[in-house]
């Protein structure tokens, strides 16, 4: 497919819920530079970092990203290769009017995106991308004595090992010395997570440590497949723990001292399991996470605040109040204190310091227990309206406890369901959940029958 010069109807929609991404035809270094100019532009031509990730497409998109912020009179602040949350760490400690990171996350190698935040550290969401698409075709370069400058900066992992460090006890660590498995994914973890472990006092195995922008380890997404020769190294050396990240180290996956996985949701519940103790305080979750959080939450005496999925969202959230943490369905957990952003550092070194006081699999059997079963029904734009505004009907009709910020999620006392359109896919996704695996296919069965899609 040929690289196409960007027309203005390519403007619009261009931010989805978490950036621009796009594979290389899509996402070329012209529109790189364009879109830039206009995030430039919007952070009022002051000081922006850029990030990248290990990905091939990273260098070319880079200098395209780098040139459309100084052509506008931007000081580029270049980290060079960097995690995510590395990256949102610096925000507030270079104090910066905004960030660039270029990563497509879990996204297959053929994948790049421009993941923008601003100056509080809140990732810009599909709708204030909106607003930058419009400046588009209205940027007015800087003047020749006005262009801005790059300037190289290579301590951010120095500075985010050691606020990190802050937060944990090492003590404990250092005199308990837990072995534990780590699976880079060829990612960014690589660069800061065997040298975080090491120097908290973990003894580190690791594997697919080496950056390779083609993912040859692993797939970057931390499945339970994906993650399958970590879990056995785990149990092969004896290990206390393992460890796997998703390609630009905001997420990050478990796996107990038998090798068993703990999925993205468990470990936000555990993070709070471990916070919670400690702290006071509300929690942020999404609509699509297991009750397990708000369980846990309400048993600590916190309130939970839900919002719209997507990690914008989240860290819009964040930024309101004195909340103690945010987290995903993925595996992504907000620590307030470091950044508004999933920071899949932080709760690694947490997990190893609390594995000090008891084994992992043992913390894992305070997770209050659900199963969840997941659908999606084909649907174009008029179907998705219809089917979630049945839902929504249906819920008002019956008095029924329900959450319509993002589709509509259906509070059962024993369970709950959400119905919700896909951003980007056309379909409408069906989720339940409930103690039982048997009661959540029924409550899914029931749902579908309602939606008229059984
Ligand atoms: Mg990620």
């Amino acid at each position: 497919l040929a690289h196409a010069r960007i027309q203005k109807s390519d403007y619009m929609g261009l931010f989805g819920t978490n950036g621009v991404r796009g594979r290389f035809f899509e996402l070329d270094p012209e529109k790189a530079l364009r879109v830039s100019q206009a995030i430039g532009t919007y952070f009022n031509r002051g000081k922006i970092i850029v990030a990248r990730d290990g990905r091939l497409t990273g260098e070319v998109l880079r200098n395209a990203v780098c040139s459309g912020l100084m052509s506008v009179g931007c000081k580029v602040l270049d980290l060079g290769f960097a995690s995510s949350p590395t990256a949102e760490f610096m925000v507030r400690k270079l104090g910066a009017d905004g960030l660039i990171i270029i990563t497509a996350s879990h996204n297959p190698p053929e994948w790049n995106a421009l993941k923008v935040v601003d100056g509080k550290g809140i990732a810009v969401s599909k709708e204030r991308g909106a607003e930058i698409e419009k400046m588009m075709d209205r940027i007015e370069p800087a003047s020749w004595d006005k262009v801005g400058t790059l300037e190289k900066t290579g301590t951010a992992e120095d500075d985010h090992v050691l606020a990190i460090k802050k937060e944990i006890d090492s003590e404990i660590i250092q005199k308990k010395k837990p072995k534990v498995v780590l699976d880079c994914a060829n990612g960014m973890a690589a660069l800061i997570a065997p040298r975080l472990l090491e120097e908290i006092g973990a003894q580190v195995i690791t594997i697919n440590s080496l950056v390779d922008g083609r993912f040859p380890g692993r797939p970057s997404e931390p499945s339970e497949t994906n993650v399958s020769k970590m879990l056995a190294m785990v149990k092969k050396e004896n290990a206390d723990a393992g460890i796997a990240w998703d390609g630009d180290g905001d997420r990050v996956i478990f796996a107990d001292e038998n090798g068993n996985y703990i999925i993205g949701d468990k470990v936000f519940v555990l993070c709070l399991i471990w916070e919670l103790a400690e702290k006071k305080g509300s929690v942020v979750t999404t609509v699509a996470t297991s009750k397990a959080a708000e369980d846990i939450a309400a048993k600590n005496g916190c309130k939970t605040i839900y919002t719209k999925i997507g990690a914008p969202y989240l860290s819009e959230e964040m930024a309101k109040g004195t909340h103690v943490m945010g987290g995903e369905e993925v595996g992504g957990v907000i620590w307030p204190d470091l950044s508004l952003a999933k920071d899949g550092m932080i709760t690694a070194a947490k997990m190893v310091e609390k594995i000090c006081e008891k084994p992992l699999s043992e913390w894992a059997e305070e997770i209050p227990e659900y199963h969840n079963v997941k659908t999606k029904i084909e649907a174009d734009q008029s179907k998705k309206t219809e089917l979630v505004e049945k839902m929504l009907n249906y819920a008002k009709e019956n008095n029924l406890d329900y959450l319509d910020i993002d589709g509509v999620r259906i509070n059962l006392p024993d369970g709950w369901v959400i119905v919700r359109a896909s951003g980007t896919e056309d379909y409408v996704r069906v989720f339940a959940e409930a103690k039982t695996g048997k009661r959540a296919d029924e409550i899914l069965k029931q749902y579908l029958v309602l939606l008229d899609e059984s």
